[in-house]
């Protein structure tokens, strides 16, 4: 029993014998359980306890209990392991699909791919989390069933439709036996989806040589995602899967996909805090708010005919014409047009190193989103109020579409351990739900973590 900052790394260590004297002596291990801590010292008291625990009470630990218990995962046993982060974005919330720049991280919560090629037509895919595994012929894509002639499970969707879009693209594609897991907390808004999509793209990238770059690769995963899962996502999320920089934000610019790193200053931590509410209204929602947006557009273009989208209209040209548009295109419209200009101001800020000025540009946003764009929850507000009060928190503010899932709070480091705590605490007192907190790093991109020497 041990903590790891990478379980699968450490678990290959202990099979080669370069781990620990007992697995030398005692080796092969098995993966038989894990869990996943916020933070070190918060592993180190959990082995502390579960080492404590008699043999029964962790026998059944292990096998008792199926939601966590997941099979062995050994990603060195196979020729590719990838890796793909998940996202947390720490400004310009909806306005990607208004041409507006985001300013996303690449988080270290990433999915894990390890694959093999095949030599006929077949995918297998295991996913591990879910204890559910599927066959898919490629040459039954379209029909979005497995080889038994079954609707494909929900989650083989993405990896499917990478293949399904490469296949309309012409790339060669292999068939594989793969087998993932993730720690990225699925449907909170960090972007489980995007991360299985960007891995499984850059599994067949390197397997069968397709001669994308990362933000072509982004672009593909969100074709995926659009055309073959049915989810009418913007860019962001695959874009800072494909393109994490270690301790960077992204500075992307949804219109023209320009885009470059931002250095996050090192002593502040991303907390990233799961109000635990799923976005049960999201897809409505999230449409609404669109076509708010498209009508906004519309109507403003009549007095402004150079504007192709929101990011088009300054502040000012907004006051002067604002007049034009009905309560709800005006409350919409009016979040995305500041939100676009909070975002250019945080970039100043950055580029000043002045995190505090940031983070009252996040506390805005918060409130925007709140009031104006009307994509906030009771919980959501709560998680950021209580944030914000305690001590080194810059600020804090709903991420991702709203309606549900995560905030994110920039913090700094030597108050982070202490804010996790007062904020779980706060957050139970006042809605009776356990919040999960995560003490997040800007990390890599997309990457092969280990290929099999051949
Ligand atoms: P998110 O905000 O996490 O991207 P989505 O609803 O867009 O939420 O995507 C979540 C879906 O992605 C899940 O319902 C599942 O189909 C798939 N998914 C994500 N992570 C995993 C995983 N570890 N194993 C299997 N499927 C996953
Ligand atoms: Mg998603």
């Amino acid at each position: 029993m041990g903590w790891t900052m990478d379980i699968f790394r450490r678990t290959s260590q202990h099979n080669r014998g370069t781990g620990a004297r007992y697995t030398k002596m005692n080796s092969p291990v098995e993966l038989v359980y894990w869990e996943t801590q916020s933070d070190k010292k918060t592993a180190q008291k959990r082995e502390l306890v579960l080492k404590k625990l008699g043999h029964n009470k962790k026998h059944q630990l292990i096998y008792g209990n199926p939601k966590i218990m997941k099979p062995a995962f050994d990603p060195f046993q196979y020729e590719y392991y990838i890796v793909a982060p998940g996202r947390v974005n720490l400004l310009g919330e909806h306005v990607d699909y208004n041409g507006g720049p985001v300013l996303p991280a690449a988080i270290d919560r990433q999915m894990n791919i390890s694959a093999n090629p095949r030599k006929d037509n077949i995918l297998h895919l295991k996913a591990l989390d879910l204890t559910e595994e599927t066959w898919i012929s490629l040459d039954q894509l379209d029909e979005k069933i497995d080889v038994n002639g079954n609707p494909l499970p929900d989650w083989a969707l993405y990896p499917a439709g990478i293949a399904w879009i490469a296949q309309k693209r012409s790339y060669p594609i292999s068939g594989v036996d793969a087998i993932f897991t993730s720690n990225i907390p699925i449907g909170s808004g960090l972007s489980s989806s995007a991360a299985m999509e960007v891995g499984f793209a850059a599994l067949w990238r390197e397997l069968d040589g397709w001669k994308l770059d990362n933000l072509e690769l982004a672009i593909l995963c969100q074709q995926a995602e659009n055309q073959y899962v049915g989810v009418n996502c913007g860019l962001m999320d695959q874009f800072a899967s494909a393109n994490g920089v270690v301790g960077s934000a992204l500075y992307f610019n949804t219109n023209n996909l320009d885009w470059k790193a931002v250095n996050l200053p090192p002593s502040v931590s991303i907390v990233i805090a799961d109000s635990k509410k799923r976005r049960s209204l999201s897809t409505s929602g999230y449409n609404d708010r669109r076509t708010s947006c498209e009508e906004a557009v519309a109507i403003l273009k009549q007095n402004l005919p150079s504007i192709n989208n929101l990011r088009d209209v300054t502040i000012h040209d907004f006051s002067q014409n604002s007049y034009m548009l009905n309560p709800i295109q005006f409350k919409r419209a009016r979040h995305v047009v500041e939100e676009c200009h909070r975002v250019d101001q945080a970039m100043e800020s950055l580029s000043k190193n002045d995190i505090i000025q940031f983070g009252e540009l996040m506390k805005q946003g918060h409130q925007s989103l709140k009031d104006l764009y009307e994509v906030s929850l009771p919980e959501l507000d709560t998680l950021v109020n209580i944030a914000n009060a305690l001590p080194g928190c810059f600020g804090a503010r709903l991420t991702g579409a709203g309606f549900g899932g995560c905030t994110v709070s920039l913090v700094e480091e030597k108050h982070a351990k202490n804010f996790v705590e007062q904020l779980k605490d706060g957050y139970k007192k006042a809605t009776g739900i356990e919040a999960d907190i995560y003490i997040c790093k800007a990390t890599q991109g997309v990457h092969v973590e280990w290929r099999k020497p051949s």
